[in-house]
This record gives structure tokens, C-alpha cells and sequence, in this order.
């Protein structure tokens, strides 16, 4: 594609890699074949290259957001999808993080909308602010009627049932007793799946630490920021990244750190482009490249670097129909798909693929919430498939996915690190007792 940024322009980071990715795009359009939001709406602005064409003209012409651009930014779940059909591999993600800053920067959205995005802005990344919230959404559901339409749906889709805390508060959780550990890792247990999905985080540690490797929590690091990325909220992203990288390269200068684990594909996608974010900033460039390098999400860490122990006793004796749910952050994002299938397949239990598998189920952030009727049909279109294979639980990596599928069927979904922790020697996830 021709562009036209002026020397000056491209004396700014951002538009000189925009620069870069726009001149990839060869327009050709295969991207909208495999992208949800196009397939849904039919409209060419809905599509990946309608929507790489009103980034350009924003950034190259200077022009501030309109209404009309906004709402097909807006439309844009940050699947990733459109990236791994293009031939030409252009870099889809960093162009729309540029299109929704310079949104946040050049558009005054309305009061409502502003309202609701510092709200879950605020809400959200923090674990404290979500657990108090919940509590109030709890009380106020039985009221929602009285609520505008997008309230009212929001407080609809927060999860009801709050789990008690369950891990102990400590920095280091230590592999088997008096054992040396093989490995020292850093895990991420994150904002929201700490508070929802407490059992995760206990699977991933208690898993590492029964096959010797030591996990590091380090007590201030909750949100990998990617909350505020997608909403273009870039400055109060930055502190947060800034934060998490300092922590955890610290920690990796003083200690040692073979790894960051995350559990949850949608951040670890956002850790391994720190490098990335940060690739013009001197203080931090260094850092931030060197974290992006020790991520790794727990399916690819435990693939190349654990000989998993797995052991037959009365928890996991039988065996059964698994349905694999590959999350955007997961395929798209990262690039990792056959990965934790076949290592749920080392359990024995037969693991398929969901029908049109590439498209997203609707949760991808804050979309469900922001954007509820595109999220509804595509977890419809998602639930429909899913029912196609008639598995007896649904697996997955991504605690987005888990709440999002799990609000349209009663089939058991669970983390792909909660199989396999109950196939080494772990209990049975509670949520599998009737099976
Ligand atoms: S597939 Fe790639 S090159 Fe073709 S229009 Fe889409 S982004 Fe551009
Ligand atoms: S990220 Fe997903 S929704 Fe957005 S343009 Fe690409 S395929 Fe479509």
C-alpha cells in the first residue's frame, strides 16, 4: 500500500512502524474471510482492510477520530485472526493499538460511553477494586431493569458466585521438600482470574512445584496492563507495564528467573510485546525486551522444558470426550495451538477440535461487556459448534474464553493447566464432580 507520511511524521515512532505495516498490505482481502466481525456484518468497514484503510487516513492525514470511524475500530475484537490469514504478514495488532490511541487522544466519546470505559478501566485491572464490585454488581442484579440498556447487560454478564481466596499470601511458593529445585520461575496469577478462577492459579503452582520448580509471585503485580491497552487508555497501560517490568527485572537480576509464566493467553500475548512497546524508550527498552523474552505461556513452558510425571490413580481412572477451545490470544496472538492439545492428549483423553476453531467466541477483553450483541451471536455461533462435537468438558487457556463460553452452556469448561496438574497427581477440578 502507498503512503504518504510527511519526514516530519516519521520522525515519531509510532507512525514510522505504522509506516512500516501499511506498506505491507497488498489490499488483497483475504483477510476478511477469516475475521468474525466481517463475516457477521458484511461491511467492508467491519473487515480488517476496511479497517487498516481508516487507521491510514487518520494517522497520515492527522485527522482527529470521528463518530463513524470509531464505532469500526470499536467493532474490532483484537482477535488476530485477520494476522494469520494475511500473505504478506502484516501486523495487524500494532496498527489498531496506534488507531485506538490516537482515538483516545483525538475523540471525546460520549458521557455514557466515557463513563463506562474509566469505570472498567478502574474496576477490572485491579483484584481488590473487581472483588468489591462483584459484591455490589451481586446486589444491584435483581434491579438492572431499572438501569440504561448497557448497564444493565453489563451487570448481567459478572460472573454471581465469588470464590473464597484460597492460596496462601507468599512471595515464593517452594518446589517438593528437600528436593533442589530444577527451575525458578515468575508467575503472573493476574486481576480478574484471580478473583473468579482462583483454582487456576493454585493448579499452575501446585503443578510447577510438584515437578521442582519454585514460583515467584511477586505481591504487586496484578494486571499485565493490557486492560487499558485495549481500551487505548496508553498512559495508564505505560505504568502499569513500567511497574511490571521493573518488579520482574529486578527480580531476574537478583535472584534469577528462568521464566514468567501466564496462564492467561490474552496477557501473555501483551507481555511478549513489551519489547515491542517499549522499543523506543532508552530507560526501559532493555527491560522490557528481556521480559518479553522470559514469557512463556504455561502449555509452551511446561511442553519444552517439564518432563511431566503423569500418574494413574482413582481421581483420573476414567477418561473422556474433551472439546479444545483455541482462544484468539492463543492461536492468533501467540501463535500456539497444537501445543496444549497435545499435551492434554498425553492424559489419554481423546481431545477434538471445535469446528470453525479460528473464530473468536465473543469474550476478547472487555468486548462482551462493551460490545454485546456482536459478543451474543458470536458466542451463539461458538455454543452451536461446540454442541456439534457433543464433548462431555470444553478445555482451554484463557479465563476470558472460560467466563465468556461458560455464560451460554452448562458444559464444564476448565484451564488447560487444571487437566493436566489432575492427571500428575493433582485433585479433580470440582467443577468435573458429577462426571
Ligand atoms: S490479507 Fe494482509 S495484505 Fe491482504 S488486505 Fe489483509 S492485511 Fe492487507
Ligand atoms: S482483529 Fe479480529 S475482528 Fe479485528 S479485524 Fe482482525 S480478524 Fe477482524
Amino acid at each position: 500500500m502507498e503512503t504518504h507520511f510527511s519526514k516530519e511524521q516519521l520522525k515519531k515512532i509510532d507512525n514510522k512502524s505504522s509506516e512500516k505495516i501499511l506498506r505491507k498490505c497488498v489490499h488483497c482481502g483475504f483477510c476478511n474471510a477469516t475475521c468474525p466481525t466481517y463475516d457477521l456484518l458484511g461491511n467492508e468497514l467491519d473487515g480488517p482492510r476496511g479497517r487498516i484503510y481508516l487507521i491510514k487516513d487518520m494517522i497520515e492525514n492527522n485527522k482527529p477520530a470521528t463518530s463513524k470511524i470509531v464505532k469500526h475500530i470499536d467493532r474490532c475484537l483484537s482477535c488476530y485472526s485477520c494476522m494469520t490469514t494475511c500473505p504478506s504478514g502484516v501486523n495487524y495488532m500494532h496498527l489498531i493499538d496506534h488507531g485506538r490511541n490516537h482515538i483516545e487522544k483525538t475523540y471525546k466519546r460520549p458521557f455514557l460511553e466515557r463513563l463506562i470505559r474509566n469505570f472498567l478501566s478502574v474496576s477490572l485491572s485491579k483484584s481488590f477494586n473487581f472483588r468489591i464490585i462483584l459484591i455490589l454488581t451481586k446486589l444491584i442484579k435483581p434491579f438492572t431493569i431499572l438501569l440504561p440498556k448497557n448497564l444493565s447487560m453489563m451487570i448481567n454478564l459478572m460472573p454471581t458466585n465469588i470464590p473464597k481466596k484460597t492460596l496462601p499470601t507468599m512471595r515464593i511458593y517452594k518446589a517438593k521438600k528437600g528436593k533442589k529445585p530444577v527451575a525458578r520461575v515468575a508467575l503472573l496469577t493476574g486481576c480478574v482470574q484471580k478473583v473468579i478462577s482462583p483454582q487456576i492459579n493454585e493448579a499452575t503452582i501446585r503443578l510447577l512445584n510438584r515437578h521442582n520448580i519454585d514460583v515467584v509471585v511477586p505481591k504487586s503485580i496484578e494486571c499485565c496492563g493490557s486492560l487499558n491497552h485495549h481500551l487505548g487508555k496508553s498512559d495508564k497501560a505505560h505504568e502499569t507495564f513500567k511497574k511490571n517490568i521493573s518488579i520482574w527485572y529486578d527480580e531476574y537480576l537478583e535472584n534469577g528467573l528462568d521464566a514468567i509464566i501466564s496462564n492467561t493467553s490474552g496477557c501473555g500475548t501483551t507481555l511478549k510485546d513489551y519489547g515491542f512497546i517499549f522499543r523506543g524508550n532508552k530507560d526501559f527498552k532493555k527491560k522490557a525486551k528481556k521480559i518479553s523474552e522470559l514469557t512463556k505461556d504455561i502449555s509452551e513452558y511446561l511442553d519444552e522444558n517439564v518432563k511431566l510425571n503423569f500418574v494413574k490413580n482413582k481421581n483420573n481412572a476414567k477418561l473422556y470426550k474433551i472439546a479444545y477451545h483455541s482462544a484468539c490470544s492463543m492461536q492468533h496472538g501467540q501463535k500456539i495451538h497444537e501445543i496444549p492439545m497435545n499435551l492434554i492428549k498425553k492424559t489419554g483423553n481423546q481431545v477434538l477440535n471445535i469446528p470453525d476453531g479460528h473464530l473468536c467466541c465473543g469474550s476478547a477483553g472487555t468486548y462482551n461487556l462493551l460490545q454485546n450483541n456482536i459478543a451474543k451471536k458470536l458466542l451463539e455461533n461458538k455454543i452451536s459448534n461446540i454442541n456439534k462435537i457433543k464433548p462431555q468438558f470444553i478445555v482451554t487457556g484463557n479465563i476470558g474464553c472460560i467466563t465468556q463460553i461458560s455464560n451460554g452452556t452448562q458444559i464444564p469448561i476448565l484451564h488447560t493447566v487444571e487437566v493436566i496438574d489432575w492427571y500428575t497427581g493433582g485433585p479433580k477440578p470440582e467443577m468435573l464432580t458429577k462426571l
